[in-house]
C-alpha cells in the first residue's frame, strides 16, 4: 500500500489508516476486483480497475503488478487491467467506455473501446459461457439467472438459461 494516498476518491478503512502509520518493514495491497461465479463463488479472474485519465492505458508498474500476477498464477485465473471512462457531466459519473489489457496469461491482447454492454458480455462470457458448464452448483446457477431476483435488466437471460440447460 502506498504510504501516501494517490487519490482522495477512496475512503480508507480504519485498518488501512492504521497500516499507513507503520514502518517500512511491512507492506500490503488491496486486490481491487475478484470476479466470482454467482453460484459457487469460484474465483474466475482478478482485475485492477483504473480510471482512464489520458487514453494511454498505462497500468501499474511491474512491482505493483506482482502480487496480482502471483495470485493469478497460483489460482490459474486471468489477470486484467480494466480501464473505465466516465461521463463527468452526469451526477453518478456514468461509465461510457471500457478498455481492457490482459496481463496474465501474458499476451498483447487488448480489448479497446468496449461499450458498457460489451463489457457485460465479457463478464457473462467468463461466468456463464466458460465456467457455467463446469460449475459445481450449475443447477443453482440456472435458477439464479432464471429468477434474477435483483430485478436489473438481463438482456441475454433466456439464451444463457438455454445454453446452461443443454
Ligand atoms: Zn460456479
Amino acid at each position: 500500500m502506498p504510504r501516501y494516498k494517490r487519490s482522495q476518491s477512496t475512503i480508507d478503512s480504519p485498518f488501512s489508516t492504521w497500516h499507513r502509520r507503520q514502518h517500512d518493514g511491512v507492506n500490503m495491497t488491496d486486490i481491487d476486483v475478484v470476479g466470482i461465479c454467482p453460484a459457487c463463488a469460484a474465483p474466475l479472474f482478478i482485475a485492477d480497475t483504473i480510471y482512464n485519465i489520458d487514453f494511454r492505458f498505462k497500468g501499474k508498474d511491474w512491482w505493483h503488478q506482482r502480487p496480482y500476477k502471483v495470485l493469478a498464477e497460483g489460482s490459474d485465473i486471468p489477470y486484467y487491467e480494466i480501464f473505465y471512462t466516465v461521463d463527468e457531466s452526469t451526477r453518478l459519473r456514468e461509465i461510457i467506455r471500457f478498455d481492457i489489457n490482459r496481463i496474465r496469461p501474458y499476451s498483447d491482447k487488448k480489448w479497446r473501446n468496449l461499450s458498457p454492454d460489451n463489457m457485460l458480455q465479457f463478464l457473462e462470457h467468463m461466468s456463464l459461457k466458460s465456467h457455467g458448464p463446469d460449475c459445481t452448483a450449475k443447477d443453482y446457477l440456472i435458477r439464479k439467472i432464471e429468477n434474477n431476483k435483483c430485478g436489473n435488466r438481463f438482456i441475454r437471460q433466456q439464451s444463457y438459461v438455454k445454453f446452461l440447460s443443454i
